[in-house]
């Protein structure tokens, strides 16, 4: 007997599943040091990647299990042509209310009009610098200039934005007002992250890692006094500049990790489930999907995955006595998916 998936089911700490990165592609346009630092990659193979009906199979049934949000990433989801068309696809998805997109916004400035077109709800940028020199330093492309005019194209076309910067010492922790500023003047929530030990930052050394603690510090000794929000289910917990009421997001998922409200799955271009940023083993979907299971089963598959799921990655990595990157440059060779770029952060 079929039995129908259940939107309520819960992990076994008590999670619900609510919300789905899908990374469209595991290529980028930068190099970013926390993420890609090295020179070469080991690729998905192409013939695996999923075209845009078989990811939205996939996602139909990931909301046949209780997903109402969905975010585009990458790599760099941009450079998957057409991706317009993808997002018109889901939005066309019942039950699905937001369709957001994760990018470093050098391919705003040509796609920033058909995505708002196609139903794109907000986007996120990823921006750590606003010195041309330090950028080229960090990203190892010349391209704060793309990226900031793709800003002013996501802003021109009515799209909701925010700002991510990875704050890491001794390399973009002196621009936190001047960041905040910025975000300010183009009306964008800006949201600081904790450099995290992720698969792919091999450079990762906790002496780098700007906490939580130590950016409220700064902006408090620099912008006067900071009020928190309570901690709500987003990852970033919120502030607000108690002078000019500005609001801003930490994301400190190195230090002070929110498992416990973790509420989001990562499916992979070609088409692997992670129920967590440092799952080591993922679930494959696409064998099943292109054998032709049907929507209900491939939603009562992911079901079961969550349901045995007891994730709490950056919890576990908190409690350990010695700190250092998550896997080898060896391991990532052999296994991609284990990759921050694979996975979609
Ligand atoms: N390429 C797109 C971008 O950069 O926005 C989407 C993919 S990227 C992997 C998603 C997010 O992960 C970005 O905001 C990036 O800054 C963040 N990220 C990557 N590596 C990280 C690390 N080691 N620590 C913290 N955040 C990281
Ligand atoms: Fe940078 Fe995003 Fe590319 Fe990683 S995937 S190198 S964070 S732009
Ligand atoms: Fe969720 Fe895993 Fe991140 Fe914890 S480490 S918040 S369980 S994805």
């Amino acid at each position: 007997m079929s039995v129908t998936p259940d939107p309520s089911q819960l992990d076994q700490l008590g999670r619900p599943l609510r919300s789905l990165r899908v990374s469209v592609t595991d290529r980028c346009n930068l190099r970013c040091s926390y993420c890609m630092p090295e020179e070469e990659y080991t690729w998905l193979p192409r013939e695996r990647i999923l075209d845009y009906e078989e990811l939205t199979s996939l996602v139909r049934a990931f909301c046949a299990t209780g997903v109402d949000r969905v975010r585009l990433t990458g790599g760099e989801p941009l450079l998957r042509r057409g991706l317009d068309q993808f997002v018109a696809q889901l939005t066309a998805l019942e039950g699905l209310r937001e369709v957001a997109l994760t990018t470093n916004g050098i391919g705003l400035s040509e796609q920033a009009q058909p995505l708002v077109a196609a139903g794109l709800t907000r986007a996120t940028v990823s921006l750590d610098t606003l010195r041309a020199d330090r950028f080229t330093a960090l990203t190892r492309r010349d391209a704060l200039d793309r990226c900031l005019a793709g800003i002013e194209a996501a802003r021109a076309a009515g799209l909701p934005l925010k700002l991510n910067m990875v704050v890491m010492r001794g390399t973009n922790d002196d621009e936190l007002v001047e960041m905040l500023r910025y975000a300010g003047e183009i009306g964008a929530e800006l949201r600081f992250i904790e450099y995290m030990d992720v698969g792919g930052a091999t450079q990762w050394d906790a002496k780098t890692v700007v906490s939580r603690e130590d950016i409220l510090t700064r902006l408090s000794e620099a912008s006067g006094a900071i009020e928190a929000e309570a901690a709500g289910a987003a990852p970033a917990q919120r502030f607000t500049l108690a002078a000019s009421g500005q609001r801003f997001g930490i994301i400190a998922s190195t230090t002070a990790p929110f498992c416990a409200r973790c509420d989001r799955a990562r499916l992979t271009a070609d088409g692997r489930l992670f129920t967590c940023l440092y799952g080591r083993e993922g679930l494959d979907l696409r064998g099943p999907l292109r054998a032709g299971e049907d929507g209900q089963a491939l939603a009562r598959r992911i079901q079961r995955a969550w349901g045995v799921r007891a994730d709490r990655g950056a919890e576990e990595r908190l409690a350990l006595a010695e700190r250092a990157a998550l896997a080898s440059q060896d391991e990532l060779r052999r296994d991609p998916h284990l990759e921050m770029h694979t996975r979609g952060g």
